[in-house]
């Protein structure tokens, strides 16, 4: 037996302070998860959290200290930025209680959710997937990923984001309306989570548009920072 075509290669994730590598399985993010995001976005009030995705592939992985570069995406007009801490999963598992959600984190980074909000847009009137505006080629630019025993089990801490020196984007981790814990025990009731799975924990108020040229840069406190051009 062989294969049709040489597979592609595992998507890995450097781990800071060590030569390891965290192999990306899926990348679950969080929809509208910040009050004044939510607000922003049309929307008020605590709804129950909802889900999409994003392929793993789409993954652009920024090592520390480096300038990832993003390709600006076809077909849109109105590429948003979307600052979020990501959270990896170490270990397998469903229907997981908030309370024991933290022995499944393996440990945290920055994240870009990239949105191509022209065609999310379209895609919300329409009642269609956002799969376009949301899971295309490029669209997930991640920093590496610091272990939980480093950081603790994270329920705060400012996180933020710049495009080319001016702020964009800045609020606290604790402003989450649906925390880490929340979302790992409604998200393993949809779907058993597995070591390698990336949650994109939802992104604060500020989103706003990037274009060829820019600079964005993310921190949070313990994660250091993202820095990621438009080319
Ligand atoms: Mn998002």
């Amino acid at each position: 037996m062989s294969f049709t075509f040489t597979p592609p290669p595992q998507v890995t994730i450097p781990v800071v302070g060590s030569d390891q590598l965290f192999p990306v399985h899926r990348v679950y993010c969080v929809g509208r998860n910040y009050v004044e995001h939510a607000k922003e976005m049309g929307f008020t009030g605590r709804e129950p959290p909802f889900f999409f995705m994003k392929p793993a592939d789409a993954v652009l992985v920024v090592p520390q200290g480096s300038v990832g570069e993003m390709p600006y995406p076809p077909k849109t007009n109105d590429l948003h930025h979307e600052i979020e801490v990501v959270v990896a999963i170490g270990k397998r598992g469903r229907d997981i209680p908030a309370a024991e959600a933290e022995k499944y984190v393996w440990g945290y980074g920055l994240g870009l959710d990239m949105t191509r909000r022209d065609l999310q847009g379209e895609s919300k009137k329409l009642g269609r997937p956002w799969d376009t505006g949301k899971g295309f080629d490029f669209s997930a630019p991640v920093g590496p990923l610091t272990p939980i025993s480093k950081t603790g089990f994270l329920t705060t801490g400012e996180i933020h984001l710049n495009v080319n020196g001016a702020p964009r984007q800045k609020s606290d981790f604790s402003k989450l309306i649906w925390s880490v814990a929340e979302t790992i025990e409604y998200l393993s009731g949809l779907f058993e989570l597995q070591p390698g799975d990336l949650i994109f924990s939802g992104t604060p108020e500020g989103v706003a548009a990037v274009k060829r040229g820019d600079l964005m840069e993310g921190g949070f406190e313990g994660l250091g920072e993202l820095r990621v051009k438009v080319v």
